[in-house]
Parts: C-alpha cells; structure tokens; sequence
C-alpha cells in the first residue's frame, strides 16, 4: 500500500479550514455526499442550537406558568366574591389559629389585660419594629403566613389587644401612659391610673 496516497480533503463551510473527509460527517442530501461543516463546527453549532432551544422552552414555560397563576387567582378571587361567609370564617380560623401560635395557648389572651376575645387582640412586636418588617417580608398576608408556616419564629412576639397595643406604642414613644387597661371578661375598662 503506498503510504503517500493522497488523503481526500474538504473545506469546512464554517471555519474555512481544509481538513481530511474523516473530520466531516455524512450528509447524503448533499451533492459531495458530506457535511458542509466540519465536526468541530457542527458539534459547536448543535450545541448553540440546543442552549437556544432550551432558553426558549424556558420561557415559554414561564410564561406559560405566569398566565396560568394570574388566572387561578382570578378564580380564587371570583370564589372569594360569591362565597362571602366561607370567606370571613376562613379568615376567623386563620386568625384565630395566629393568635393561638403566637401566644402559645388555646384561648389567646392580652398579656397584659388578660382581653379573649378575638376580634380585639393583635400580633404585637415586643421590640417594635412590626410595620417595618410588615413592609419589608410584602405585607401582613406574608407575615402572617410565615408564623403560621414556622419559618418565622414568635420569640419576640405577644398577643395585646387593640387598646394595650396603642398604649404600647404610646408608651414605647412617650415612655410612660397615664391609664391602665382593665378586662372584666365582656369589655375593655379603662381607668386613670
Ligand atoms: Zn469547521
Ligand atoms: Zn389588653
């Protein structure tokens, strides 16, 4: 076998380089028989083509997600709209449910005037600071589900009621509140102090 035989070769359509036949793959639909590309091009363009298609398929999957998210609240919202009572005893339930986590007791109370009924008693911030982490975490919903979730802890949270929570913050800015807050088990008493 002569060793000098003349080994065919190809130029690469891509990177214009002359390369021996073994270096492009077969591509029966063309005339030479052979790729216009070389290996290397094509595996590179293939490769191109693939990160493309996958950004691609990324995107029309998030799309496709966001619209289908946007609708289902649509639907939650409409449900909401024309089931007013579940509505409200859902919220009850998710409140009352609050409350008992953070005081950590079945009947939530006052800690400081022993109030339980519900409708008056709020999640306090026993070193200030509610609004702005409220703001910070994108609202109270978002608040609140964390506590209910256990991703935030209730260290350094109580349970006040309405009026010894705006006494709080009084107290907290003025140091000192000229009133105490009395619970007789139906109302709120108020009294010089
Ligand atoms: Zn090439
Ligand atoms: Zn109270």
């Amino acid at each position: 076998m002569p060793t000098n035989e003349k080994i065919a070769i190809f130029r690469c359509y891509k990177c214009k380089q002359e390369k021996p036949i073994s270096e492009f793959h077969k591509d029966p639909t063309r005339l030479n028989g052979l790729d216009s590309r070389c290996k290397k091009c094509k595996s590179q363009y293939e490769k191109k083509r693939w990160e493309t298609h996958k950004e691609k398929r990324k995107n029309s999957f998030k799309e496709w997600y966001e619209l289908n998210k946007e609708r289902e609240r649509a639907q939650k919202r409409q449900y909401a709209r024309e089931h007013p009572e579940e509505r409200r005893i859902y919220r009850v339930k998710l409140r009352l449910k609050l409350l008992q986590k953070v005081s950590g007791n079945n009947i939530p109370q006052c800690v400081n005037c022993g109030c339980d009924d519900i409708r008056f008693l709020e999640i306090n911030h026993v070193n200030g600071g509610g609004s702005k982490e409220k703001f910070d975490v994108g609202g109270q919903g978002y608040f609140h589900r964390s506590i209910l979730n256990g991703t935030r802890k209730t260290d350094d949270l109580n349970v006040l009621c309405k009026v010894c929570n705006s006494l709080d913050h009084l107290k907290r800015k003025y140091e000192i509140v000229p009133i105490e807050i009395v619970w007789n088990g139906k109302e709120v008493v108020s009294c010089q102090g």
